[in-house]
């Protein structure tokens, strides 16, 4: 991943923190520099990094170790905890309650949202449930076929017809199609020739009123770094039962800076693309992804 370079770079502050023979007032300095730095080369966004280097000094300079802890491990720990809250704090994994539960996704045309629509059926169907795919993308006909290739050999069925020019008929008749045929969960790719956000969301509500998803899905491209921020934000004041997968994690240097701007919206990450592949789909924890970048 390239966010290994974030890691990289936390971590050498945090050993630094380690190696220091006593901890005073500059060496916390110190450390919160390097932290700054790392962040900010990660593409987080300046205003952001400094709010939170700015918590982690006060915390460390202020807070006294709990019993059983050193200086040093204690300041480890605020930083833990602060790089986890800056990430959404806990995990808000997706729920499937009804049956059949239908998700729409939407993104801007290269995001990866074909992709990740085949990810997270294939996810799911990991997790025990019976999907079936949904293409309503009229502007790109060979979305039908990307997804008919990368779900058929997983036995996942995909509904849509090339030739329709109508997405929210594509959409609704397939999610009747896939009702009558005791699927668990039918995910719905919608059409992301939209360049610009208003065009994404117009077209999300349309789609929205005429199959009723249970929750709406934000595709967003990770390497555009920082501006994920008003994508998320948008996509945020729009609908109340959004969630977000930020895709291609793992070739991007501005990864950091997309994963904290979405976070910074409070619109819950639910998944994070992480490849090219299938499985390349993880479920988005911010714990667990703090834990494994600081190693
Ligand atoms: P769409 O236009 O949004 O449907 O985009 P696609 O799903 O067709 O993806 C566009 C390109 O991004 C393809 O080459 C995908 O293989 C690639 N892609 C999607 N998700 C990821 C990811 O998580 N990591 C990497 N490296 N590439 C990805």
């Amino acid at each position: 991943m390239a966010l290994e370079k974030l890691g990289k770079a936390l971590n050498s502050a945090l050993k630094k923190l380690a190696r220091s023979k006593t901890v005073d007032e500059a060496t916390i300095k110190e450390v919160v520099r390097d932290i700054q730095r790392a962040l900010i080369q990660a593409d987080v966004n300046v205003r952001l990094v400094l709010q939170l280097t700015k918590t982690i000094e006060k915390r460390a300079l202020e807070e006294e170790p709990p019993a059983g802890a050193s200086k040093k491990e204690h300041i480890i720990q605020i930083v833990y905890e602060e790089l986890t809250k800056f990430l959404g704090k806990e995990a808000k994994p997706l729920e499937i309650k009804e049956k059949p539960t239908v998700l729409l996704t939407v993104g801007i045309q290269g995001s990866g949202k074909t992709t990740s629509v085949a990810k997270l059926a294939r996810h799911l169907q990991k997790r025990g449930y019976k999907v079936g795919v949904v293409c309503s993308d009229t502007w790109r006909p060979g979305a039908y076929y990307q997804l008919k290739q990368l779900l058929e050999p997983y036995g996942i069925e995909v509904s849509g017809d090339p030739e329709e020019k109508d997405a929210v008929k594509l959409a609704y008749e397939g999610v009747e199609y896939f009702r009558g045929k005791d699927v668990d969960v039918i995910i719905v790719d919608s059409a992301g020739r939209h360049k610009e956000e208003s065009g994404l969301i117009e077209e999300m509500k349309q789609i929205s009123q005429a199959i009723k998803p249970h929750e709406v899905i934000l595709v967003i491209d990770g390497t555009i770094g920082q501006q994920a921020y008003n994508q998320a934000l948008a996509f945020k004041e729009a609908t109340p039962i959004g969630s977000i997968i930020v895709t291609k994690l793992d070739g991007s240097a501005k990864g950091g800076g997309a994963l904290s701007a979405v976070a910074a919206t409070g619109a819950p990450i639910k998944f994070i693309g992480v490849g090219e592949r299938i499985d390349d789909l993880e479920a988005f924890d911010p714990k667990r992804f703090v834990s494994r970048l600081l190693g």
